[in-house]
C-alpha cells in the first residue's frame, strides 16, 4: 500500500504539479465553497467519522490516521460496543477463540503496512487447501509449488481487532479520536446533488448517538456490519436473501501432533464443512448446515459433536450410476494431468471451549455511496463463508477508499463529494460483485445431491484440478 501511495504521489506531483496540502490546510481556497463550514457556528464538524469499530472500521480508522495526507484532519471512530482490552496481544489466553478468519497474503501485507500485523501473537498458516465433494470423487487441491508460500493465515477475529486497537491507542492518539459505547441512533445524510453542481454548499452529515452529543461530519464511512443502521437510514437498497443455513464454529483438538498447514473443506449436501489449521494440534471448524442441524450440533455432548465432525469428513456417500460413469470417464481423461491424490483430514479427538452458530445470508448493495457517505465491509456486502472472503473484501474496500480520499485531499477537493466517492464505488463493485456472485453460485451448485448436477460438478472440479492455469486464476483472486 505504501508503494501504491508513493506511486500515486509521484504521479500527481509530476503530472499535475499541485501542492500537497500541509497540516491544518483542509482544502484549496477555490474549492472551499463546496464544504459546508459549520465550525463557525460552534458545532463539532469532523472531517471523517467512521461508524463501527469491527475489523473493517478499525482498519479504516488506522489507515486514515496513518495517512500523511490526513495530518491535521479531525477523524473520529464511533463504536457501539465496549472498549476491548488489548491484553490478549501480550499474554494470549490458552484457549483459541472460535471466531477466526482466513486472511489473504494481500491483506496480511495491508495489515503490515498499518503496523497491526506484527502485533498479532499467533495465527495458523495454510500452505495447501483441499476441497472435495461428498457425493462424488470430485476434488481440487490448491498449493504453491513445494508448499513454500502461505496461501492464507488463520487468525482469531479478536486478535485482529485488538491489534488495530493497539495501533490506535499507541500510535494514533492525537490523530484519531475513538468513542466506545457510542451507538448511532440517528443519521441524516444530504440529498443527492447533480455531479456538475459546483455552487451548492452540501451540508454535513448529522449523527445522533444513543447517549451523547450530536455530531457532524464532512464524510461518514459506515462500517457498522451486516445489519447496517446507516445503510438503512440512507436508503441504500440491497439485493439480499437468506441461505437458510447457520455456520457452527468451534476450536478442535487433533488426535495427534502433525505439520498442520492444510485447510480442508468438504461439500456435504447440507453445506460445506471446513477445518482450518491453527497449531500443530489444533484447528478451527466452520460447518455450514441447516438451522435445525446446527441447533442439534450445538446441543450435542462433546463426544457426539466430535464423532459427528469425524463422520462428516470421512463417511462415504452413495454415488448414483450416472455419477460413477462420469467420474470414471473424468479420471481416465484427466489422470495424466493430476499430480495430487485425494487425502483425508486429521482425526479430531476433542473440542475445546464453546461452540457457536451464525445465520448465513447474501447481500449486496446496489450503491455504495451518497454525498458525504461511503459504506464498506459487511455493511455493503455479505457473502457465504465457504470461500473465506468476507473480511478480505472489506479490507480491500478500505484500501480503495483510502486512496480515493487521499486523492481528493491532495487535489483540494471536498472530501465528501460524490465525484470521487463514485470512483470508490465503481472500483469496488468490480471487485466485490463478481466474487460475491461466484461464491453464491458455488454454494447453490453444491447444495444438491441431484445426480446430473453432481456428475457435472464432479467433471468441472476434476477438470479444474488438472488445469494449472485455471487453478492459478482461482488462487490469484483469493490471495489478493
Ligand atoms: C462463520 C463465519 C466465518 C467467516 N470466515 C471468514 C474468513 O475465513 N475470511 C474472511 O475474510 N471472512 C470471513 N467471515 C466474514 C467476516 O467475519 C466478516 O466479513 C467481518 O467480520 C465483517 O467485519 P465488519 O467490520 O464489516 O463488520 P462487523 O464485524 O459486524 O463490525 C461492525 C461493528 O460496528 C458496530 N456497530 C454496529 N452498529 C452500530 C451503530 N449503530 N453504532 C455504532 N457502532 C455500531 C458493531 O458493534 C461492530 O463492532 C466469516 C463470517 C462468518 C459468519
Amino acid at each position: 500500500m505504501l508503494t501504491l501511495r508513493s506511486e500515486l504521489s509521484k504521479c500527481l506531483q509530476t503530472r499535475l504539479c499541485r501542492r500537497i496540502p500541509t497540516k491544518g490546510i483542509s482544502a484549496s481556497s477555490e474549492k472551499r465553497q463546496f464544504i459546508s463550514d459549520d465550525a463557525g457556528k460552534g458545532e463539532r464538524v469532523y472531517d471523517v467519522i467512521i461508524a463501527g469499530g469491527g475489523m473493517i472500521g478499525g482498519a479504516m480508522a488506522c489507515a486514515l490516521g496513518k495517512s500523511s495526507y490526513m495530518q491535521g484532519k479531525r477523524i473520529l471512530l464511533l463504536e457501539g460496543g465496549q472498549r476491548k482490552s488489548t491484553d490478549i496481544l501480550f499474554s494470549p489466553p490458552n484457549f483459541y477463540s472460535n471466531r477466526v478468519c482466513a486472511i489473504s497474503p494481500g491483506n496480511m501485507k495491508f495489515l503490515k503496512n498499518l503496523t497491526a500485523w506484527e502485533k498479532i501473537p499467533r495465527f495458523g498458516t495454510v500452505r495447501k487447501m483441499q476441497v472435495w465433494d461428498a457425493c462424488s470423487d470430485g476434488m481440487i487441491m490448491f498449493n504453491e509449488p513445494n508448499m513454500s508460500e502461505d496461501l492464507c493465515a488463520i487468525v482469531e477475529n479478536d486478535m485482529i481487532i485488538a491489534s488495530l486497537t493497539d495501533v490506535l491507542n499507541t500510535q494514533l492518539q492525537g490523530q484519531v479520536e475513538v468513542m466506545y459505547e457510542s451507538k448511532i441512533s440517528g443519521c441524516i445524510t444530504p440529498r443527492n446533488y447533480a455531479l456538475d453542481d459546483t455552487t451548492t454548499a452540501i451540508p454535513p452529515v448529522t449523527i445522533n448517538l444513543k447517549d451523547g452529543p450530536e455530531l457532524k461530519t464532512r464524510l461518514l464511512v459506515a462500517a457498522d456490519g451486516v445489519n447496517s443502521f446507516i445503510a438503512q437510514k440512507a436508503l441504500l437498497s440491497k439485493m439480499k436473501w437468506d441461505y437458510n443455513q447457520s455456520a457452527v464454529v468451534a476450536t478442535l483438538e487433533l488426535h495427534e501432533e502433525i505439520e498442520n498447514h492444510v485447510a480442508w473443506q468438504r461439500f456435504l449436501p447440507t453445506g460445506p464443512i471446513a477445518l482450518l489449521p491453527l497449531t500443530s494440534q489444533r484447528s478451527s471448524l466452520v460447518w455450514s448446515t441447516t438451522h435445525e442441524h446446527a441447533m442439534e450440533l450445538l446441543s450435542m455432548s462433546d463426544e457426539e459433536f466430535v464423532s459427528a465432525i469425524n463422520n462428516a469428513f470421512w463417511q462415504e456417500h452413495h454415488s448414483s450410476a450416472i455419477v460413477k460413469y462420469v467420474q470414471d470417464y473424468a479420471t481416465r481423461l484427466f489422470s495424466s494431468n493430476v499430480y495430487n491424490a485425494k487425502q483425508y483430514p486429521p482425526c479430531i479427538s476433542s473440542v475445546s471451549g464453546k461452540r457457536a452458530s451464525f445465520p448465513l445470508g447474501f447481500s449486496h448493495a446496489i450503491k455504495y455511496v451518497k454525498p458525504r457517505l461511503a459504506v464498506i465491509g459487511d455493511a455493503i456486502h455479505r457473502v457465504h463463508p465457504l470461500a473465506g472472503q468476507g473480511a478480505n473484501l472489506g479490507f480491500r474496500d478500505v484500501e480503495c477508499l483510502l486512496r480515493v480520499i487521499e486523492k481528493a485531499v491532495y487535489g483540494g477537493e471536498d472530501i465528501g463529494s460524490l465525484n470521487h466517492l463514485l470512483e470508490y464505488e465503481s472500483e469496488r463493485q468490480l471487485g466485490n460483485f463478481p466474487m460475491s456472485v461466484s461464491i453464491d453460485l458455488l454454494k447453490r451448485l453444491y447444495s444438491t445431491d441431484f445426480s446430473p448436477i453432481v456428475a457435472l460438478r464432479c467433471l468441472g472440479l476434476m477438470a479444474c484440478n488438472s488445469i494449472p492455469s485455471v487453478k492459478e486464476q482461482f488462487m490469484a483472486q483469493a490471495m489478493k
